[in-house]
């Protein structure tokens, strides 16, 4: 088989790819080793679907960090409002949460990505879904893996959107890192994951699974506000995932990472003082902590499980409240987080995210080595790097 444009990978960057190529009056081959397209995107869909966030271009890039200057450029050409209005052409209205996060009303990613599918393939897209790429043969074709066999295929351009390593189970399996020489890969790594806690028996058994809400957690001098969910292995929930890269640095330091809560952020730590210093008489300490600080459930029970020798003085009581250590002995495997980090070196790719080495090839989506927390910056850039690497297909095609 011969195409002009093979795309490998049918999530929102390689989708993305062939809406800009499409747009342009250019047909692609879509190819995806799963049997439909788009599984990731989907199970986004089972927690609300974040497809970007509101908040001001500039503060939208700082959450790329050191990566923003490799996706500045795309996510400048598509930035959140077009996400929005892409999503409206397809019928999906979206709304701006209360912290700015930006989701479908219908909070479902099906609707938009059965529309998205059906728009692609009336203006020229071509799928074949069970085709696995493996690399390329002698000849420079693609190889493909396919129920019928081995399939080879010939593309003027090619572009991979392969994803990253998490939640192989969806499709994106890293599988293809051995192909991909040229691209010098930087290993995946767990991102917008989970970490251990060796909680006692009686802390996991009582509180798994309960939310802590309105904390500010700190790691390494970043602090945020945020929240978090108790689990039977430790922590879990976009409080931790917004500090999951340095807690994974300090790890690799140290073999272990201390996260610090304030659990009361709005209040000084004198007033904390002040309110704990209310005479207890012959109150338990829970119900002090409740009378005198609101503290109660989850977060009165991290205090003993985390602080157990500051609980007699009211100063130091004051200060685990103020800024609570946990102890993280370990990430959650890359399997059960959200991304990954690590990915194709943007050293080996131009601006337009072609393989300097290997000419009419161009990458694009999480598999690129950038990585970003949770709240709409994932797909968002997915699909911004998947529109630049469709405009630069074109324009390699045309100076052919
Ligand atoms: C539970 C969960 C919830 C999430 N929620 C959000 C959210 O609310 N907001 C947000 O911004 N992000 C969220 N994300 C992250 C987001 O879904 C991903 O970052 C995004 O889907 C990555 O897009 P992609 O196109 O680069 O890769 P993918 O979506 O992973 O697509 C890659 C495609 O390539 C195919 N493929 C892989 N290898 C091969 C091969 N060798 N041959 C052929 N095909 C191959 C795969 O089958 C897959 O279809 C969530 C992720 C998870 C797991």
């Amino acid at each position: 088989m011969k195409v002009r444009v093979a795309i490998i990978g049918g999530g929102p960057a390689g989708l993305m790819a062939a809406e800009a190529l499409t747009a342009r009056g250019i047909g692609v081959d879509l190819f995806d080793a799963m049997p439909s397209l788009g599984r990731k995107f989907l199970m986004a869909g089972k927690s609300g679907l974040n497809l970007t966030h509101a908040e001001p271009l500039d503060t939208f890039l700082s959450h790329f960090g050191e990566a923003r200057g490799h996706v500045e450029n795309a996510v400048n050409h598509f930035p959140p409002e077009a996400v929005r209005e892409w999503a409206l052409e397809l019928g999906t209205k979206t709304f701006v949460g209360t912290s700015g996060h930006v989701f479908p009303k219908s909070m479902k990613a099906a609707p938009l990505l059965r529309a998205w599918i059906r728009r692609l393939k009336s203006r020229g897209m071509c799928v074949h879904v069970r085709h696995k790429w493996t690399g390329w043969d002698e000849a420079g074709a693609l190889q493909f893996e396919t129920p019928d066999g081995l399939k080879t295929t010939m593309a003027e351009a090619t572009i991979l959107a392969l994803g990253g390593a998490s939640w192989p189970k969806l499709g994106s399996d890293a599988s293809w890192v051995p192909a991909l020489k040229q691209a010098n890969v930087k290993p995946f790594e767990p991102a917008n994951c989970g970490f251990n806690v060796e909680w006692s028996d009686f802390f996991k058994e009582r509180f798994a699974g309960e939310p802590v809400k309105a904390v500010a957690l700190t790691a390494d001098d970043i602090r945020t506000n945020g929240e978090f969910v108790v689990t039977e292995y430790g922590v879990e929930g976009s409080g931790i995932y917004a500090h999951a890269r340095t807690l994974r640095e300090m790890m690799k330091d140290k073999g272990e990472a201390t996260l610090r809560l304030d659990l009361m952020p709005d209040v000084p730590l004198e007033k904390v003082i002040a309110r704990l210093s209310k005479p207890r008489g012959t109150k338990s300490l829970a119900t002090h902590l409740k009378k005198t600080v609101f503290l109660s459930g989850a977060k009165a029970n991290l205090l003993r499980e985390c602080a157990a020798d500051k609980l007699d003085d009211v100063d130091a009581l004051a200060g685990a409240i103020k800024s609570l250590p946990i102890k993280l002995t370990g990430a959650r495997p890359i399997e059960e987080a959200i991304s990954s980090a690590g990915g194709v070196s943007f050293e080996a790719l131009d601006d337009g995210f072609m393989l300097t080495a290997k000419p009419g090839t161009f990458c694009t989506g999480e598999m690129l080595d950038w990585e970003a927390p949770t709240g709409g910056y994932l797909l968002n850039a997915c699909m911004a790097t998947g529109r630049t690497c469709g405009v630069a297909v074109a324009a390699y095609l045309k100076a052919a």
